[in-house]
């Protein structure tokens, strides 16, 4: 019986949603419409859940050996406590979480916003309170320039004072609140984002990275984050303002209406001002954008092109390039800012007019009315008319955001949008593999390019074939394995394995199935013991010592201070590149894949490193498929069937003593070669030839 966390990763492989958990009777009393609850017994059974009966403390429970249609047999605490530690698996269809199908759009993330509906409504709750409380100090100013002042009372004083102390303490503790909500909100929201854009960020197909360069991409994607914080941010505060508006508005008309209406007419003329400069300002700041995200680029380029780089001395080169963009994104700032201080411009002496000239106007209108009462209410409509202001120039001001948010928008969607690799991760045939491959009348073109990279190739192989494929560089080899790993899929004709559609296949469990060792392999940062692993469930150290001993890896391993638990460092500055290679060998093998695929995945070794190699590729091979890309024809030798490329073409197939008969340009290719090989340079195999091109 596989463990829990086994079955739980099977089933999601599956396209399931799936967890594995440890739970106690309590909880188990709270599980409802979760969908199916697996319990594991001790003795390695299972049991389906099917109901919980609260009122007599009991669970019916299904066996295996229970009739299909019977409800299960009712188990309490105890009994089950016999046969249960509390391992459990909870499953649901996948379907229930659209979210992380969903693009990335302005309105996705708001509803994300919105799914926080309880502490939204405690926000708002707070800030509506807040808002009444806002009219509190005013109106008590109000009365102590009326009251107070012309009547001489002091207990009136008092008793203000001490409603004004109790208001302020309130007040502050509610803000607290508000803003405490506010963040938790915020890091809801960005522990789902980071979880969404890292799924689909998972999911794009390889091309897209092999076309953007991945500054690019991890600029673009950060945006998502600005955004994020628009929306939780400015976005919230503004309207929880907006809020307060509707609430002081008509106190400000009921205190002094004709005042009021000046502070709308001024908003107005604010909003005015800041949408005339919308459009310039939109079209300037595309050009920031776009400007920082080429640096982003050519700051990601140089670290991960670091290696080559220094090894061509290319810093004055990479420092100019950076001097460049840094310029470019500074004079389109500069450029921005410009514009953007205008609208500032503008609108400060209307600020200013707000806030002192309606004084003015004011203490006039007050100087002319004679009931006494006008001079508190002018009090009070200064402490509040900034409040309306404030809100309303926002307002507009968010427009203004928008723009830059909109922005970010399209930013982070031209990455996260994109169709994701395929829908077959999820759907698909699951078939058994053996290993037959075969290839009808298969072409492929590249998008962006003309000539086909593959050219109606037909052949085939039975499974356990040890086949190699060789070709002059751009002869489409790579491409090959990549339309078998499915990572290409727009191409014609047809590519089966065991006799099924390749796009049929589920996605994952082709690649599960398939162990693929490239010419440079990334190793992560771990033990020697993990990177063999790499996360795949189920392994044990066992596996792991039989897979590197297969891969001739397990020599230099056990020589090593720390056998399999030494520690790889990032970029494996540690370990040479033939040990590297035999390291990704033994993480390719230890799943015992039925198709193995070698992508020149000898041409980094050294020659000791290569005959090590060379030597256990026959028991690599045994019981396996093998696809070996090579161009050392020599490591090809051995293999059952030799597949000839030319220009997309599949010229022949066949053994090396036949190929070497038959075949003029593997004939040339083996003869390119052995005069390499013969050193000493006593005979050549074939009569030299004037090399094309
Ligand atoms: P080989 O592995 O035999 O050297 P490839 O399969 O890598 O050849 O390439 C075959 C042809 O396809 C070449 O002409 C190459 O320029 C082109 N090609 C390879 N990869 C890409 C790609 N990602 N985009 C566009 N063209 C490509």
């Amino acid at each position: 019986m596989p463990s829990a966390a086994t079955l739980s990763t099977w089933l999601q492989n599956s396209g399931l949603w799936a967890r594995a958990v440890r739970l106690r009777w309590g909880d188990l009393m709270h599980l409802r419409e979760t969908g199916p609850v697996v319990l594991l017994f001790k003795d390695g059974g299972a049991g389906l859940m099917t109901e919980v009966d609260l009122e007599h403390n009991l669970i019916l429970v299904k066996n295996p050996g229970s009739a299909l249609g019977d409800g299960g047999i009712a188990v309490d605490e105890l009994r089950l406590e016999q046969v249960w530690s509390g391992e459990t698996l909870l499953l649901r269809s996948k379907r229930g979480r659209p979210e992380t199908e969903a693009p990335f759009t302005l309105g996705w993330l708001a509803s994300l916003v919105l799914r926080e509906r309880r502490l939204l409504q405690d926000i708002g709750l707070a800030s509506l309170t807040l808002s009444f409380l806002t009219i509190f100090p005013p109106l008590l100013v109000m009365t102590v320039v009326d009251r107070v002042l012309t009547h001489h009372s002091y207990s009136t004083l008092v008793l203000l004072g001490t409603l004004l102390a109790a208001a302020s303490i309130f007040e502050t503790l509610l803000g607290h609140a508000r803003r405490l909500i506010v963040l938790i909100v915020g890091t809801r929201l960005d522990a789902k984002l980071n979880l969404h854009v890292f799924n689909r960020l998972l999911r794009l197909p390889l091309d897209y990275f092999e076309r953007h360069p991945a500054g690019e991409t991890m600029h673009k994607v950060a945006q998502v984050y600005k955004v994020r914080e628009f929306l939780t941010g400015k976005l919230l505060t503004t309207f929880l303002d907006l809020m307060t508006l509707v609430v002081l508005l008509p106190f400000l008309f009921f205190l002094n209406p004709i005042l009021a209406g000046m502070v709308l007419a001024c908003t107005a003329l604010i909003m005015l001002v800041i949408l005339a400069f919308l459009r310039p300002l939109r079209r300037s700041f595309a050009d920031v954008i776009f400007a920082e995200t080429e640096k982003a680029s050519a700051l990601g380029e140089t670290i991960f092109g670091i290696k080559t780089i220094k090894s061509l001395a290319l810093e004055p080169q990479r420092n100019a390039l950076w001097d460049e963009r840094v310029a470019d994104v500074g004079s389109s700032r500069l450029a921005f800012g410009k514009l953007a201080n205008w609208p500032q411009t503008v609108i400060t002496p209307i600020e200013r007019f707000m806030s002192i000239g309606l004084v003015l106007v004011g203490a006039y209108m007050a100087l002319d009315d004679n009931t006494g009462y006008a001079v508190g209410a002018l009090f009070a409509f200064m402490m509040l008319s900034m409040r309306v202001a404030q809100p309303l120039v926002g307002l507009a001001r968010l427009v203004e955001d928008y723009e830059g948010v909109s922005l970010a928008i399209v930013e982070a969607a031209s990455v996260l949008n994109r169709p994701p690799e395929t829908d077959a991760v999820s759907g698909g045939l699951r078939p058994r593999f053996a290993g037959a491959i075969s290839f009808e009348d298969v072409s492929f073109t590249y998008g962006g390019t003309k000539l086909p990279a593959l050219d109606r190739v037909t052949f085939g192989v039975t499974a356990g074939t040890m086949l190699g494929i060789v070709g002059r560089s751009g002869s489409g080899k790579s491409t090959l394995t990549r339309l078998l790993q499915g990572i290409n899929r727009d191409y014609s004709g047809s590519l089966k394995i065991d006799g099924n559609d390749v796009r049929v296949i589920n996605l994952r469990h082709l690649r599960q199935s398939f162990g693929v060792v490239l010419q440079e392999n990334f190793l992560f940062r771990g033990s020697i013991r993990d990177n063999i692993i790499a996360g795949r469930s189920g392994l044990t150290l066992d596996d792991v010592v039989n897979a590197a001993r297969l891969a001739g890896a397990e020599e230099f391993i056990e020589r090593m201070p720390n056998g399999y638990e030494t520690m790889i460092e990032e970029g494996s500055p540690n370990l040479s590149g033939g040990q590297r290679q035999r390291l990704a060998i033994a993480r390719a093998l230890i799943t015992d894949p039925r198709i193995l695929i070698l992508d020149e995945a000898t041409n980094a070794l050294d020659p000791e490193s290569e005959a090590l190699l060379n030597a256990n590729l026959l028991r690599i091979a045994s019981g396996r498929t093998m696809v070996i890309v090579s161009h050392r024809l020599s490591s090809l030798i051995d293999c059952d069937q030799i597949l000839v490329l030319d220009k997309g073409k599949a010229v022949d197939i066949a053994p090396h003593n036949l190929l070497l008969e038959r075949c003029a340009i593997y004939r040339q290719l083996w003869s390119q070669q052995s005069r390499h090989h013969d050193s000493q340079g006593q005979h050549h195999v074939a009569p030299p030839f004037v090399q094309s091109r």
